[in-house]
C-alpha cells in the first residue's frame, strides 16, 4: 500500500489486516514531516517521541487483543489554539508563546480515548484571526500546491498538513470559515459542524457565539469518522447540545434520494473568479445528473453578512482577549512604570497588528453610546440572516456554492488590504452567524493549478445529510484524489 496520502479508512484497514502497524504509520508520517515541513511550515511543534509511544501502545493493545478505539493508530494534527496538557498551545501569538496548558481540551480527551495519535500542533493566524495564516507571529505556512501562495486560514497549518500528506486527519476551528476556506485552498475536506455539536472546552476563545471545532480529512469518509468522535455533549461547554450523535461513518456512503439542492445567487456575485464559477457550475451538473433537483434560492440579507460578522466577531474578541494583560494571562513586559503601563506594554508587545485592529474595532462597537448602533444592531441583522437560512431550508436540503470567491492568493498579496480579505469571507460567514453546519470539498483545479472548493450547507444538526450529500459528489469525481506534487 502507498502510505503517503492514504485515507483514514485505508490506514485502518492496513492495520486491521496486519499489513502495517501503528508504529509504521506514525513513523512514516514523522519522516514525511521531517523531510517536507521545512518547505511548507505547517507544524509549530511535533512531539515525535510522544507520538511513537502512543503508536506503540496501540500496537501493544492490538497484539494483546484489548479493545481499540475507532481512530486507533491514526495520526491527527491539532490546531495550536486547542489545549494539550503539558504541550505548548501558542495560538501563534507572542502572547501565549510560553503557555503550556495544565489540561486537555475536550476534543483532545476524545482523540486520546479513541487511540488516535496526536502528531503535532499546527500553525494558524494569531488567535484564529485571518484568512491566510499570514497573521501567525511564529511562522510562515505555505500552500503545498504552490509554495508562493497562502494555505488559507486561519486553520492553514491543519489544512496544509493534510494536503501535504503529513497527517491523514486534522482538527481546526471555524469562527467565520477557518476550516472550510483553508480546506478549499489546499484541496482537502474541511467541515464546520453545527454550533453546539462539538464542545469548545479547551479551545482558546476568539468569538464565543461563532467558534466551532471541526475535522479536516483527505476524503469525506475521514471527516465523517473524525466528526463522529469529536461530537457529543460535554457539560463543561454550556453551549454544547445534548442530542444523540448519529453514526456518520456508517451512513456516509448512502446517497440521498430526491435531494433538493439550493444555489444561492448571492454567493456567485461580482468578484467570483471565472475558474471558480465554472467549477461550481460543473459541480451543480454532477448533482443534477444524479437526479437531484436544482433550485435557485436567495439569501437576501447576505449583503449585510460581512459587516455583521466583523462587528460581532470583533466585539466578542475584544472581550475574550481582555484577560491577556500580563498579570492574569499571557506575556508580561519587562519594562514598565505603573500597573496600567504594565498592562499596556504587555499587550503592545504580545499582540500582532491584526489582533490589535480587531480589539480596537470591538471595543469601539461595544462602547457606551455606540453599542446600540453597532453591536446591538449587528445582533438584530444576525437574526435576519438566520431567518434567510431557515426559509431556504424549507425548500431545499442543502445549499451549494463556492467556499471562497477565488483560489489561493499569493503570500503578501492582501496583507495591506484587510478590508478585501474580510469581504472575501462572504460565502463562509453565514453558516457561523446562523449556527448551521458547512463542509468544503475539492471540486476542481484552476488554470493556475490551484484547488477549488465546493461548499455545502445544511440546516442545524443535519451533519449526516451534509456528509452524505458531499459523498455523492465525491463518488462521481476524482478531485479528492489529486495531491500536490510536493507530497509524492
Ligand atoms: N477569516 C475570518 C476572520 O478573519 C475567519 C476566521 C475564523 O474562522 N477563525 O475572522
Amino acid at each position: 500500500m502507498q502510505l503517503s496520502g492514504a485515507t483514514a479508512s485505508q490506514l485502518l484497514e492496513a492495520m486491521d489486516s496486519g499489513e502495517m502497524t501503528a508504529a509504521d504509520i506514525v513513523r512514516a508520517h514523522l519522516d514525511a514531516i521531517a523531510s517536507l515541513d521545512e518547505s511548507v511550515g505547517t507544524f509549530l511543534s511535533v512531539d515525535a517521541e510522544a507520538a511513537l509511544t502512543q503508536a506503540a501502545e496501540v500496537d501493544r493493545k492490538r497484539a494483546a487483543g484489548e479493545p481499540l478505539g475507532p481512530l486507533a493508530g491514526l495520526p491527527v494534527a491539532v490546531k495550536d489554539n486547542i489545549c494539550t496538557r503539558g504541550r505548548a498551545t501558542t495560538c501563534a501569538s507572542r502572547m501565549l508563546e510560553n503557555f503550556v496548558p495544565p489540561y486537555d481540551a475536550h476534543i483532545v480527551e476524545r482523540l486520546n480515548s479513541a487511540d488516535a495519535v496526536i502528531i503535532g500542533k499546527t500553525n494558524l493566524d494569531e488567535f484564529a484571526m485571518g484568512s491566510s495564516t499570514e497573521n501567525s507571529a511564529l511562522k510562515v505556512t505555505r500552500n503545498p500546491w504552490n509554495v508562493d501562495c497562502t494555505p488559507g486560514g486561519s486553520s492553514g497549518g491543519s489544512a496544509a498538513a493534510v494536503a501535504a500528506a503529513l497527517a491523514p486527519l486534522a482538527i481546526g476551528s471555524d469562527t467565520g470559515g477557518s476550516i472550510r476556506q483553508p480546506a478549499s485552498f489546499c484541496g482537502v475536506v474541511g467541515m464546520k459542524p453545527t454550533y453546539g455539536r462539538v464542545s469548545r472546552y479547551g479551545l482558546v476563545a476568539f468569538a464565543s457565539s461563532l467558534d466551532q471545532i471541526g475535522p479536516f480529512a483527505n476524503d469525506v469518509a475521514g471527516a465523517a469518522l473524525l466528526l463522529e468522535r469529536l461530537a457529543g455533549h460535554d457539560a463543561r461547554d454550556s453551549t454544547s447540545v445534548d442530542c444523540p450523535v448519529p453514526a456518520y461513518s456508517q451512513s456516509v456512503d448512502q446517497p440521498l434520494e430526491g435531494l433538493r439542492v439550493g444555489v444561492v445567487q448571492e454567493y456567485l456575485g461580482e468578484g467570483t473568479d471565472d475558474d471558480v464559477r465554472s467549477a461550481i457550475e460543473t459541480a451543480i451538473a454532477v448533482y443534477r445528473s444524479q437526479g437531484a433537483e436544482i433550485v435557485d434560492i436567495s439569501l437576501p440579507h447576505t449583503k449585510y453578512a460581512v459587516a455583521t460578522y466583523y462587528l460581532i466577531a470583533c466585539s466578542e474578541a475584544s472581550s475574550n482577549l481582555a484577560r491577556y494583560d500580563g498579570i492574569h494571562y499571557g506575556h508580561r513586559a519587562e519594562q514598565f512604570e505603573s500597573l496600567v503601563d504594565l498592562y499596556a506594554a504587555s499587550r503592545e508587545e504580545g499582540f500582532g497588528d491584526e489582533v490589535k485592529r480587531r480589539i480596537m474595532l470591538g471595543v469601539y462597537a461595544l462602547s457606551e453610546g455606540y453599542s446600540d448602533q453597532y453591536y446591538v444592531k449587528a445582533l438584530k441583522v444576525r437574526r435576519l440572516i438566520r431567518n434567510d437560512f431557515d426559509a431556504a431550508f424549507q425548500n431545499v436540503d442543502v445549499i451549494v456554492g463556492p467556499t471562497f470567491p477565488t483560489p489561493a492568493f499569493r503570500i503578501g498579496e492582501l496583507v495591506d488590504d484587510p478590508l478585501q480579505m474580510y469581504l472575501s469571507d462572504i460565502c463562509t460567514i453565514g453558516a457561523n452567524l446562523a449556527g448551521i453546519p458547512g463542509i468544503s470539498i475539492p471540486c476542481g483545479i484552476s488554470a493556475s493549478g490551484l484547488p477549488i472548493g465546493l461548499q455545502l450547507l445544511a440546516g442545524p444538526f443535519e451533519e449526516e445529510k451534509l456528509l452524505r450529500a458531499a459523498r455523492m459528489f465525491e463518488r462521481e469525481t476524482d478531485w479528492h484524489t489529486r495531491r500536490p506534487s510536493l507530497s509524492q
